[in-house]
């Protein structure tokens, strides 16, 4: 044997785990047969990272191609279910505590004004009735929300006028933000 070069040591096949002595450093398995199916493995692994990565792709390119206005409707759906959690069943406009049903109503619609859409202090609980048909009942609206809020809060919201533009990121991140507070509610709730 020539000088400095060593016999190579016996290793572990990696995929029966049988000692072996390899012909060179680069050999893992001991077969012929081991070799072949590690190469199955290996692209069978390969497939599989293939596949979850298009998947992944695929899902974020649906995602993407919604429009802006799409993920504004979801996020304006989970801003007004925990405003109805908070409130509960009781009309801002007009104090019902027994109609059918209650809606998160605008006080400054978001037509109007988009920068309140997901103001606190700008929705509230409304029966369906003063949110649909009697276009919000501002006048009584008003009233009950100096009442609830403070004339200061209430001229705040009547003096914003600061158009906002909403990104997709911003409405994830509020998204998010009421759909935690809203699950945070029912277990305060729960736990009383
Ligand atoms: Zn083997
Ligand atoms: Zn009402």
């Amino acid at each position: 044997m020539a000088k400095g070069i060593k016999p190579p040591k016996p290793k572990k096949c990696r995929v029966c785990s049988e000692k072996f002595s390899p012909r060179n450093s680069l050999q893992t398995v001991c077969s012929p047969k081991c070799a072949i199916h590690l190469t199955n493995q290996l692209s069978d692994r390969k497939q599989k990272r293939q596949e979850k990565a298009e998947r992944a792709a695929w899902n974020k390119r649906k995602a993407d191609v919604k429009p802006l206005s799409h993920w504004m409707n979801m996020t304006q759906r989970a801003f007004n279910d925990y405003i109805r959690a908070r409130d509960g069943e009781i009309c801002i406009s007009c104090g019902r505590t027994m109609a059918i049903a209650y809606h998160a109503g605008h006080y400054r619609t978001t037509a109007a004004a988009s920068q309140l859409r997901f103001n606190e202090d700008n929705v509230h609980s409304q029966c369906s009735a003063c949110n649909t048909h009697h276009s919000g009942n501002i006048g009584p609206y008003r009233i009950n929300l100096i009442e609830k809020i403070g004339l200061h809060r209430v001229v705040a919201l009547e003096s914003n006028n600061n158009p906002h533009r909403y990104t997709r990121e911003e409405l994830d991140a509020i998204r998010a933000r009421y759909r935690a507070l809203l699950r945070e509610l029912i277990k305060q709730r729960e736990a009383v």
